[in-house]
């Protein structure tokens, strides 16, 4: 029951995916209506409609979007000054779409396709090369659904990829720490070896040379 709302709260928000709402996408803030943590208002790119939509699904009172949280903007598109990127990765990583293609130290390019108009990647970027582009073109509400559906489907696909990647990082880090345990306790037995050969030779070194020393000593005539 609680998962189906959530999903209906979820296929209302916009799937910009930027975090305005003061949640880090529009699913986690789909779960805190749901779950009574957040307001229907929170969310600055679905603006009044959203809240709408939102009041009738929950059959609760609309009420102005909360400001706090931002301003609806028109559709924007993220572009990138290639003369001027240096390569940092710093955009890729905050894209919450993978929206953003390039590798370290090589220019990168925006698929604006793909950009949901976050702005997220603006602030990390230490070259200012990124610029929010204004899309004049208006969205009809099925071109608008199924842009919502690919950015949804783009984000989901996003945590999953970094979930898998924590877990690669995890079993390296493992690894790491049982080869050198490994090789911690090959080391201790190593030195525990040397030390028992070494008490060994100095006792049979000993014995030799008490014997020698009887053996040199005068016997007694009867
Ligand atoms: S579009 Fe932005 S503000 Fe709206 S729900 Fe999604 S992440 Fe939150
Ligand atoms: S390219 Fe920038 S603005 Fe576009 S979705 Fe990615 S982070 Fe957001
Ligand atoms: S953050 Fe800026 S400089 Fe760094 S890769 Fe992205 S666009 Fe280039």
């Amino acid at each position: 029951m609680q998962h189906s709302l959530i999903e209906k709260i979820d296929a209302i928000l916009p799937q910009t995916q930027c975090g305005k709402c003061g949640f880090p996408g529009c699913r986690p803030y789909a779960v805190a209506i749901a779950e009574g943590r957040a307001d229907i208002n929170q969310c600055p790119p679905g603006d009044v409609e959203g809240i709408h939509k939102l009041a009738e699904l929950l059959g609760v009172e609309p009420k102005p979007l909360n400001t706090a949280h931002g301003f609806p903007k028109p559709r924007m598109v993220a572009q990138i000054d290639e003369h001027l990127c240096i390569g940092c990765t710093f955009c890729i990583r905050s894209c919450p779409v993978d929206a953003i293609v390039g590798a370290a130290k090589q220019m990168h390019t925006v698929i604006a396709t793909e950009c949901t108009g976050c702005e997220l990647c603006v602030d990390p970027c230490p070259m200012d090369c990124i610029h929010m582009i204004p899309i004049n073109d208006k969205l009809s509400n099925e071109a608008n659904k199924k842009a919502a559906n690919v950015a949804r489907s783009r984000y989901q696909f996003r945590l999953q990829r970094l979930a898998r990647d924590k877990q690669t990082h995890r079993q390296s880090i493992k690894h790491k720490n049982n080869v050198q345990s490994e090789s911690t306790v090959v080391t201790a037995e190593l030195r525990k070896q040397t030390i028992v050969q070494t008490a060994i030779k100095r006792a049979l070194a000993a014995r030799k040379s008490h014997q020698q020393a009887l053996s040199n000593e005068p016997h007694e005539l009867n």
